[in-house]
């Protein structure tokens, strides 16, 4: 892995190419740096969080290159949507929309909006452009780590386990993108580089809010997606056949005999590919009128970590 590659034409192209491929490429924003993925191929957005070794999956903010590449994200926009857009993009201003079907679960943390930006980094913007691409993307540190405002912080923080870092010099805010969203009202999610008075004065009033990966009570139900259906994590071999009929199944490598809905969340056992189709698992079992879904436990390494810690809150978010 190559230490930092300034930002010319040659190397946005292969960051682009990378993307494009289901790599891994930490790029400049004006806000930090992000670590960014395809946001439409959910394997690539699972190995964003193995990078970062975060214990538990966040909604990742979706990098667009202007109102283009919308349709691919989002659907049902409103109008004061496309005011902030029309004042702010590009630049630090996130705004929460209804998500379109291509974005994979494991972007939005199962839930069904998408949160959107449009960076004003010109590196950014180029990458985004030439890969055609909308790219999801946390900042580039690892978990509990301060956010890196410079090429060099990724290169000590993450090294080699990224497939590119494109230095496109000191983040001009140093500070993260202000959150919004629109709907039930206008609200203030998160603080940022954006004021929000200035918000305010394109749509007006804002209410204030919390974003899912900042509420109070860690993991509260309040802004994650949980199966309506009771969720067990449960050993493969423990579950008693007389009690499988009208429970679902979610195995990471076998279905499992005797239950009225099996699915399987990685045949080879890979653990990327089973975060990558998690939220979407849960929502098929969800949609099934079981009684209960039995989840088999996962192993806690590396991204396994994240999928256990969402497994326990379905759990706990049944009891
Ligand atoms: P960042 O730390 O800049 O990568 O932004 C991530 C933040 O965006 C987290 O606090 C998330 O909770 C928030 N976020 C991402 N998606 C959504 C969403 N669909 N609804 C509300 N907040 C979101
Ligand atoms: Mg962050």
């Amino acid at each position: 892995m190559p230490a930092p590659e300034a930002s010319t034409q040659a190397t946005i192209e292969r960051a682009a190419a990378l993307l494009q491929a289901g790599g891994v490429v930490a790029i400049p924003t004006e806000t930090v740096y992000g670590l960014a993925a395809s946001a439409l191929d959910p394997v690539a957005v699972a190995r964003v969080f193995e990078v970062k070794r975060r214990p538990a999956f966040d909604p990742l903010i979706v990098h667009v290159c202007g109102e283009a590449m919308l349709p691919a994200v989002a659907v049902g926009i409103p109008d004061a949507a496309y005011r902030l857009m029309e004042r702010f993009w590009p630049g630090p201003l996130t705004i929460v929309l209804r998500k379109a079907s291509g974005v994979p679960g494991l972007v939005t943390a199962g839930t069904a909006t998408v949160a959107v930006r449009s960076p004003a980094h010109p590196v950014a913007r180029a990458i985004i452009e030439f890969a055609g691409l909308p790219l999801a993307a946390p900042s580039a540190n690892p978990f509990g780590r301060l956010s890196p405002t410079r090429a060099e912080h990724v290169w000590r923080g993450l090294g080699d386990a990224v497939d590119l870092i494109v230095d496109g010099g000191p983040a001009e805010y140093g500070i993260e993108s202000t959150i919004v969203t629109l709907d039930p009202e206008p609200t203030l999610l998160r603080a940022g580089a954006i004021p929000p008075d200035e918000i305010e004065a394109v749509i007006g009033p804002l209410a204030r809010g919390s974003t899912p990966g900042t509420d109070a009570v860690p993991g509260s139900a309040a802004h994650h997606y949980a199966p309506a259906t009771p969720v067990r994590v449960v050993e493969w071999d423990s579950v008693p056949a007389a009690s499988r009929s009208r429970a679902g199944w979610l195995g990471l490598r076998h279905p499992a005999p005797g239950y009225a809905f099996s699915r399987v969340l990685s045949p080879s056992g890979d653990l990327r590919e089973a975060a990558a189709a998690l939220f979407e698992s849960l929502h098929e079992l969800d949609e099934r009128s079981l009684e209960r879904i039995d989840v088999e436990r996962i192993p806690e390494r590396g991204i396994g970590l994240a999928i256990a810690d969402r497994l326990r809150r379905a759990q706990a978010s049944s009891i």
